[in-house]
């Protein structure tokens, strides 16, 4: 990236006037703990595939990933199980629905999840991760997304997991419809585990950009240069993370802004520069969508001044 400099000095100035959009959010209260959250805070870090990074606001406290995890459990099915498999069990379409909803499973034959993205579509996936025991499968994905964040294996957040597991129960709803379509065959309690561990799985502002910069790169990481995910599988969840990352935001979304991205009902947000930079986001008070809201403002007004718009 050339724009560092520019970068530097302006990344606070831009950050505190997006802020300012947070009160037109609302922080996720359908899982409790998450409602415990600071509406008011925004922090951001864009790690370069140079080495180099730059960081605003309060990006040092840790968040749960949501629904960011889910590209990232799709990579790893995909590594488990191949294509063919993982798509006979969820589509590659966007929705049109909210995130949770479940509309479309009986309307729409033969009643397998429209993308990986959406929670019906992660429930499906999240049973594909290798593993003979629930136990491995959910330290394997610690581990590999760990990996990726550029440190050890990434730490469940027990409050947030249980409060999620507690409350959980429109989730729980899809994976009893999916498992009498045929679409889930392991037992729905043991999906679920898998599946709120890893939306409960904690990173920071700069862990998630390291993430995002592995996929920036195609898949290699930063640091060693050693392959960490095939390339065909980053281009498949750099694809999902256009078309539904924001859920029914994306369209909007890539209009104004114009990246791949990933967003999560913590506030968290993932996006990229391809072969140039990743981006880790928190900003707790979300849009109607479930992004966060100044998060997304926050985007948008880096991408005008840069030109980052891949479209
Ligand atoms: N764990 C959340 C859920 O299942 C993830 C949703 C999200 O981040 N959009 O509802």
């Amino acid at each position: 990236m050339n724009e560092w400099s520019s970068l530097t000095a302006g990344l606070p100035v831009w950050l505190e006037q997006a802020r300012h959009a947070a009160p037109f959010g609302k922080v996720a209260s359908y899982i409790p703990e998450l409602s415990k959250a600071d509406s008011s805070m925004l922090g951001i870090q864009i790690r370069g595939a140079d080495g180099r990074s730059v960081s605003a606001g309060d990006c040092g406290s840790p968040f749960t990933l949501q629904s960011i995890s889910k590209v990232f459990t799709l990579i790893m099915a995909l590594m488990d199980n191949g294509e063919e498999i993982v798509f006979s069990k969820v589509g590659m379409e966007p929705t049109g629905d909210s995130f949770n909803s479940m509309l479309k499973l009986e309307l729409v034959q033969p009643g397998i999840p429209f993308n990986p993205l959406i929670n019906a579509g992660a429930i499906v996936v999240s049973s594909l991760i290798a593993g003979s025991s629930n136990e491995e499968k959910i330290t394997r994905i610690q581990s590999f997304l760990g990996k990726l964040a550029g440190r050890g294996p990434l730490q469940l957040d027990e409050d947030t997991y249980r409060s999620e597991s507690e409350s959980g129960n429109l989730n729980r709803s899809m994976a009893y419809f999916l498992t009498d379509n045929g679409v889930l065959q392991s037992k729905v309690e043991d999906v679920l585990e898998v599946y709120f561990k890893h939306c409960s799985l904690t990173v920071d502002c700069g862990e998630l950009a390291r993430m995002a910069l592995v996929l920036a790169l195609d898949g290699v990481d930063p640091d060693s240069g050693e392959r960490l995910i095939p390339r065909r599988y980053v281009q498949i969840a750099k694809t999902f993370m256009v078309t539904c990352g924001m859920y029914n935001g994306s369209g909007e979304f890539a209009i104004d802004v114009g990246l791949p991205a990933k967003s999560g009902v913590s506030g968290g947000i993932m996006a990229l520069l391809p072969g140039r930079a990743g981006i880790g986001i928190i900003g707790p008070s979300l849009n109607r969508h479930g992004n966060s809201v100044a998060g997304v403002h926050l985007l948008e007004q880096l991408s005008k001044e840069f030109d980052w718009s891949l479209f």
